[in-house]
């Protein structure tokens, strides 16, 4: 029987704030709740860089088509990342990619020579055998990287090798979307995950369409002024007595002036929403049409340019559903590395006059349908699991089933049923 792993703990719990007291306690999702400080002010400190790659206490996470190494042999539920250390990637990146500063390796660039692409993803602090390292404050803790060792270009065979060599000792590299690894693990591959897949796939300067280069440790990527490929200057204008050319100079781009030149990580909002009717006693829920039989979910769509969140659950409900909305809040957000979102959960109420389901606007569901908040309760007891898995043991055919409590459409629900919008719970 699949068993999901538990969600995260929300920070510091147990500390009194007038905050939980007023809005009751944070919920935090899986993929978030990562034990990583990401010490974002030293990805450009190539001196700390340096050091954090070859501390004794450093882990390199290892992700091949984005998949990443696992532990072999967990429980369900209960999966672990598996990580190696620098002497094994030393193959694969060399002595020391952050040798240099960040600006002379920009000076250097040359778009023949291929570099597997690295993300220094934080330390973590509770590692007391962890790098210690002064710089405007003093820094404590273990090092944690992620290494793209998908075999190709020049260092193919010397990741073929290395994942080999893990194989060997009976670990292997997870299949499908990761949704078995215990919380923190599943935070700290999301990271690597979003910006594995992001620099992948921005190889290309938006502005000028010159490849550009990844810099601060894999969070930005530059569209450099000048470039020692020999195919380039061997194309280039060849030097006159009158003009001197920089046969390595690249044609002018828009991103070079002032601080737009940098292309970051995207991160697209998701709305998500628990819906509730005016009288407050059922949730509207739908289904598509790819789903298992009589499996639910919350609605759910993209925010788009310039509108709040609030309007982007108002504009969503009414196009799948028909259904017009007054209040929204916002309960609680989950990162969701598929490949770039972030989900906006929110529960909103309808207004009494448009409560009538109509599919008829946006084909996109096959069905919406009112729940009394009894018969979601008893489904999210009896009838979750993931979206591949057979239903749990409990649960009756023609019953309501639903999304793991690893989905925040889960996490939505259980407070809306639980009293979150009516205020007599604030759970
Ligand atoms: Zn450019």
């Amino acid at each position: 029987m699949p068993k999901q792993p538990a969600n995260p703990e929300p920070a510091h719990p147990d500390v009194d704030s007038m905050l939980s007291r007023k809005f009751g306690k944070e919920v935090a999702n899986y993929f978030s709740g990562s034990p990583l400080n990401r010490l974002a002010f030293l990805r450009a400190d190539n001196v700390f860089l340096s050091q954090a790659l070859k501390h004794s206490s450093t882990s390199f996470l290892l992700c091949n088509e984005l998949q990443p190494l696992v532990q072999a042999n967990t429980p369900p539920g209960a999966g672990k990342l598996a990580y190696v250390k620098y002497e094994d990637i030393k193959p694969v990146i060399g002595e020391n990619p952050y040798a240099q500063t960040e600006k002379e390796i920009i000076e250097a660039y040359n778009s023949d020579v291929y570099v597997p692409q690295m993300i220094f993803l934080g330390i973590d602090e509770k590692d007391k055998n962890g790098l210690e390292y002064q710089g405007k404050n003093k820094y404590m803790g273990a090092p944690y990287f992620a290494i793209d060792v998908t075999p190709r270009n020049s260092v193919k065979e010397a990741c073929e090798k290395l994942i080999e060599a893990q194989k060997a000792k009976g670990l292997d590299f997870s299949k499908g979307r990761v949704m078995d690894v215990v919380a923190q693990d599943a935070a700290v591959y999301a990271e690597a995950r979003q910006l594995l897949d992001w620099n992948v796939r921005n190889p290309f300067c938006a502005s000028c369409g010159q490849p550009t280069m990844s810099v601060n440790a894999g969070f930005k990527r530059t569209c450099p002024p000048t470039d020692k490929s020999t195919k380039r200057i061997s194309n280039a204008l060849p030097s006159t007595t009158e003009q001197v050319v920089d046969q390595s100079a690249r044609p002018p781009c828009v991103t070079r002036n002032g601080v737009s030149n940098l292309s970051f990580p995207r991160t697209d909002p998701t709305v998500i929403m628990a819906v509730v009717n005016s009288a407050g006693d059922k949730i509207l829920l739908g289904r598509q049409r790819r789903w298992p039989p009589y499996w639910f979910s919350t609605l759910a769509g993209f925010a788009e340019p310039a509108e709040s969140i609030e309007e982007a659950v108002r504009r969503e409900v009414y196009e799948e559903a028909g259904v017009l909305l007054g209040r929204v809040v916002i309960h609680s957000t989950q990162p969701w590395p598929y490949p770039a979102n972030l989900m906006i959960g929110a529960i909103g109420q309808a207004i009494p006059t448009g409560e009538t389901i109509d599919l008829g606007n946006d084909p996109e569901l096959d069905d919406a349908r009112w729940f009394d908040f009894e018969e979601v309760r008893n489904a999210l007891a009896v009838g979750t699991s993931g979206l591949g898995e057979d239903a749990p043991a409990g649960y009756k055919e023609g019953g309501l089933r639903l999304p793991p409590n690893t989905a925040i459409a889960n996490q939505l629900m259980t407070a809306v049923v639980n009293g979150f919008a009516s205020g007599e719970s604030k759970i």
